[in-house]
């Protein structure tokens, strides 16, 4: 069986504990690696190599950075095929989706980072014939990057790039359920030639190894992407300590479909932002309201549509959707299509866990599933269920899709289908989110805000947004 290892001073390490977690492949269901169980111990020489590292990675030229930097999105695109495959068995996504969104993506992270820094520059604040201030951003030390099991390699590089590139040093966790890449990810960092002790990534369990990397009094910033309460948890650590906190939550995100609307494109992208990856993207619209003169075409268009998706093994490149992630997770969606079943729901497709054969037989299947004729709020349309499940409903008036819109805790991101130029910008500016897509979902400049309100998080990582977050600013004032 083969051992996923550490990557803390510039080694692949077993835990100090030696002891280790099964890792398992959801499209499976059988146990392929195993991953190390890191306690405090663990991390504790993960935060002390990364303070070595901090004097000469933060004195290091930016355009050093960025050339080490460059040599690791190369050496990602080179490995695209092994990663692609890697992320897929460890994932249950289709290896289409992996070859063509998240390992690409991983590599334009580290990409976009690496050149952004290049261009990163400061305020200068002139008080007319009597001072000039300057700002100086400077990188905070050691920083702690925790990322989720549902996009492993593009989440984890999403943060790791920007923290590198403003100069700080890292203690990164990826998520448990999926390590693997971020195991290669490390062998390509020693490749490249990444400095001992610059990055250090080290694996096992969100409240031991995670709880441990939030604690630890020299990790000066966190980075999280994962679930709500998650995040709360780590606010609660985080904030008697003055750590800076950047917290990327869950959603349950709307999409209003007005009548107007290109129909066939609202359609085909519907579907897509639907089911991408299973529906386990934070970005995915659960709660389709559409206008009701629209509704049964809609309804019926849609459900046609989705009836011909099927599940199938990941591995085989015709595949368009994969397995759950894992077991527990599997049966978390279930339990929620049973709830709405209870509170009144009506499977219109999908629904039941699918039993495929062959290898495959005990792998984590769920096909798409749409609900309908439930209130808007009953806990099926309140909670985050992350999967291939959503709700539709219609909508008589403008004010009311935007009320229904905003009746969660959440408010990451939105989509928003209609022609009219007006309503687009009206609903908008009313709909509370940190993202709104208008005739279209998940187009994505890296130097745009990212990020939610509401339960979503705070803060906000992209572009600009997390060099500033990842550095900190001083100001110098000298009198003239
Ligand atoms: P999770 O909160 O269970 O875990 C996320 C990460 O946090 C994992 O690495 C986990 O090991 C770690 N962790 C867990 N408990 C911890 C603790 N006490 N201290 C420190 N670290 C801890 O989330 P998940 O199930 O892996 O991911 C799914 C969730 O992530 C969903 O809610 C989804 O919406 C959210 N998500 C949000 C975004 C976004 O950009 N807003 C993107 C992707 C996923």
């Amino acid at each position: 069986m083969e051992e996923i290892l550490n990557y803390i001073g510039g080694k692949l390490l077993e835990p100090q504990s030696n002891q280790y977690i099964d890792n398992y492949e959801p499209a499976t269901g059988s146990v392929y690696s195993q991953i190390p169980n890191s306690d405090e111990k663990d991390v504790a020489i993960a935060v002390e190599a990364a303070k070595n590292a901090f004097p000469g990675w933060s004195n290091t030229p930016a355009s050093t950075r960025s050339a080490i930097m460059i040599r690791i999105a190369d050496l990602i695109a080179a490995n695209l095929d092994t990663l692609a495959a890697a992320e897929s068995k460890d994932n249950g996504k289709p290896v289409s989706l992996a070859k063509s969104v998240d390992i690409p993506r991983a590599e334009s992270n580290i990409r976009f980072f690496a050149t952004a820094i290049l261009h990163f520059a400061s305020e200068a604040h002139i008080m007319e014939n009597s001072a000039i201030n300057y700002t100086n951003r400077k990188p905070i030390g050691v920083v702690g990057c925790i990322s989720p099991w549902n996009l492993p390699l593009y989440l984890f590089t999403w943060k790791i790039a920007p923290a590198l590139a403003a100069g700080n040093c890292v203690v990164a966790k990826p998520s448990e359920i999926t390590p693997y890449t971020a195991f290669l990810f490390s062998k390509l960092c020693i490749e490249a030639g990444l400095p001992a002790g610059v990055l250090n990534i080290v694996h096992g369990l969100g409240a031991s190894t995670g709880n441990a990397i939030v604690s630890h009094k020299s990790v000066k910033a966190i980075s999280f992407t994962g679930g709500t309460t998650t995040g709360a948890h780590i606010a609660a650590i985080a904030a008697p300590m003055f750590k800076k906190l950047s917290l990327e939550l869950g959603g349950k995100n709307p999409n209003i479909i007005f009548a107007d609307c290109d129909f066939d494109k609202m359609i085909a992208t519907t579907v897509r932002s639907s089911f991408s990856n299973q529906g386990q993207i934070c970005l995915c619209g659960s709660r389709i309201l559409v206008e009701k003169s629209i509704y049964e075409k809609f309804k019926t268009a849609f459900v046609e549509k989705v009836k011909k998706m099927s599940v199938g093994d990941p591995a085989d490149p015709e595949t368009k959707m994969g397995a759950v992630v894992s077991e527990a997770h599997m049966n978390k969606v279930l339990s929620y299509i049973e709830l709405a079943q209870k509170e009144g729901g009506k499977i219109l497709t999908g629904g039941q866990r699918v039993f495929l054969e062959g290898k495959n037989k005990n792998g984590y299947f769920i096909p798409p599933t749409i609900i309908e004729g439930l209130d808007e709020n009953c806990r099926t349309n309140k909670e985050e269920i992350f999967g291939p499940v959503v709700t539709i409903a219609p909508f008589d008036t403008e004010a009311e899709a935007v009320r229904i819109a905003n009746s969660t805790e959440y408010g990451l991101a939105a989509t928003v289908w209609t022609s009219n130029l007006n309503t687009a910008h009206r609903v908008a500016a009313n709909i509370e989110s940190g993202i709104v897509w208008i005739n279209t979902w998940l187009l994505r400049d890296l130097r745009t805000p990212f990020g939610g309100v509401k339960n979503s998080g705070v803060g906000r990582e992209g572009g600009f947004e997390a060099l500033k977050f990842f550095t900190e600013s001083q100001n110098v004032c000298i009198e003239l």
